[in-house]
């Protein structure tokens, strides 16, 4: 069976990362390991022959470090991975002693920063080295709104921050960077007046843009960190890719609903995103934080642990994330950290890399987001064209696929409701005599149901409603009474 080992031990371990130690159990694999490599003994083991503090033993996802289950044997499949804790010091910061030294803090930065001063892991040189630092955040959003203050508040001498969105009235619930009055401003604008609040001192470039595939490396060309608070599948590879061609380390976060997730990738030589999921999923498939809801909350906590994962990163202190995620259920406060691994067939990272620019790799075909071939295009009504359908009384059939939760806000008048995973099995319901027109919630999702329904074999005509009910609920309203 195969035992991963962490990069701080392959020294111990003969420098290999795998190592084939026959079946059995824990026990018997760590026992197998420690004769076959003495040094890796004194490591992981001490005086007593007790497993160090320090050294987490994980078979398959599990941690398995303080359990009674040494003795269980293991299937062949339950890879087992030796985590020893890494240890904090300057050497680990990605800020060197160079721009550290160059940085000095006056009277009124000893005075602002005294609560770090007084931790003897961040001190004087630690806040020189948040000083020296230049951090991209991705995203000025949910994630980003706690990220950004928080960073600035510590005192990362520059942030730049991009998003090319304007706050909306739905934001404010999330983004607590945003305040009423900023409605429809740049999400950067906003953001910048919040920072020069908190900080003025240090540096604050608002990038009004949307990142993609041209403009990306430029962007980030220069900065050590960066964060990604962005909130879709497309974005979130983009940069992933960058970092690692640039060499920048990621601290990456996810939420939805009540659940967060933060990783750190493409640091000392970890894993990324692709090493971890190869592709993402089909559009629509997963519903993304916007279209499933989070609690208000839930981005604060999440994105506090980013910036100080971040922070912790540019010190160069602790235990980091990197070939880690924590996640988290806020719901039921269950909180877990799963070891990431390194996949040696990444197309980014791995051994035989065939990623070698973003300008070259094609992120919408990637992520699905092509729109579908020619032969068998999708055809769309707008809001009005089916309000003139349904004014006309003609025969029309309306299947609404959202979820029972997004119907629950509003109703849409004389629809049928079949969730996308009941499609095919209930394709009898459907008259393909009489034209039909699917509702989602932004018009996604009814482009996957008809595609499923067409790989089913029905043969009616279908329409998807371009932009879904978000796009009609103003008409809905106003035609209510007509229609009900
Ligand atoms: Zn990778």
């Amino acid at each position: 069976m195969k035992v991963y080992i962490s990069a701080t031990l392959q020294n111990f371990i003969g420098k290999n990362h795998v190592i084939e130690a026959p079946e059995g159990d824990l026990w018997s694999v760590l026992k197998f390991l420690t004769e076959e490599y003495p040094d890796a003994k004194q490591v992981l083991f001490d005086e007593d022959n007790n497993l160090r503090k320090f050294v987490r033993i994980y078979a398959g996802n599990e941690d398995r470090t303080t359990t009674d289950m040494w003795y269980k044997t293991l299937s062949g499949e339950e890879e087992v991975l030796i985590l020893p804790a890494i240890a904090g010091g300057a050497n680990d910061s990605i800020i060197n002693d160079v721009r550290m030294k160059a940085q000095s803090l006056d009277d009124d930065e000893i005075k602002r920063f005294e609560k770090h001063l007084l931790l003897k892991e961040i001190s004087v040189k630690g806040q020189k080295r948040i000083k020296a630092a230049r951090v991209i955040v991705c995203g000025a959003g949910a994630l980003g709104s706690p990220v950004i203050q928080y960073l600035a508040a510590a005192g990362v001498g520059t942030i730049k921050v991009v998003d090319e969105n304007e706050v909306a009235l739905e934001d404010l619930q999330t983004q607590v960077i945003h305040g009423s009055r900023d409605v429809r401003r740049p999400k950067v604008a906003s953001a910048k007046d919040t920072v020069r609040n908190i900080n003025r001192n240090i540096g604050f470039e608002a990038e009004n843009a949307a990142l993609n595939a041209e403009n990306i490396e430029q962007i980030f060309d220069g900065y050590d960190l960066v964060i990604d608070c962005s909130d879709n599948y497309k974005l979130r590879y983009l940069i992933n890719d960058a970092c690692a061609l640039l060499d920048i380390p990621v601290v990456f976060a996810a939420i939805y609903q009540y659940e967060g997730r933060v990783s750190i990738f493409n640091h000392n030589g970890g894993p990324c995103l692709r090493c971890l999921y190869p592709e993402p999923p089909e559009p629509g498939l997963v519903p993304t934080c916007a279209a499933g809801g989070a609690i208000s909350p839930l981005p604060g906590i999440i994105g506090s642990i980013q910036a100080n994962e971040a922070l912790k990163l540019i010190i160069g202190i602790g235990e980091h994330l990197d070939g880690k995620m924590l996640i988290m259920d806020s719901l039921y406060l269950h909180t877990r950290i799963l070891p990431v691994k390194k996949d040696s067939n990444c197309p980014l990272c791995g051994l035989s890399k065939t990623i070698l620019s973003v300008e070259e790799f094609d992120y919408d075909d990637f992520c699905g987001l092509k729109e579908p071939d020619e032969e068998t295009p999708v055809e769309g009504l707008t809001p009005e064209e089916l309000t003139k359908r349904m004014d006309s009384g003609e025969p029309l059939t309306i299947i609404d696929v959202r979820e029972p939760h997004e119907r629950a806000i509003m109703r849409f008048p004389n629809a049928i409701i079949i969730p996308i995973g009941q499609l095919a099995r209930r394709m009898k319901e459907l008259d393909p005599e009489v034209d039909t027109v699917f509702i989602c919630k932004s018009g996604k999702r009814s482009i996957l149901a008809i595609n499923t329904l067409r790989e089913a074999g029905y043969e009616g005509n279908m329409y998807n409603l371009k932009g879904g009910f978000d796009a009609m609920k103003d008409i809905v309203l106003s035609h209510e009474g007509a229609w009900l």
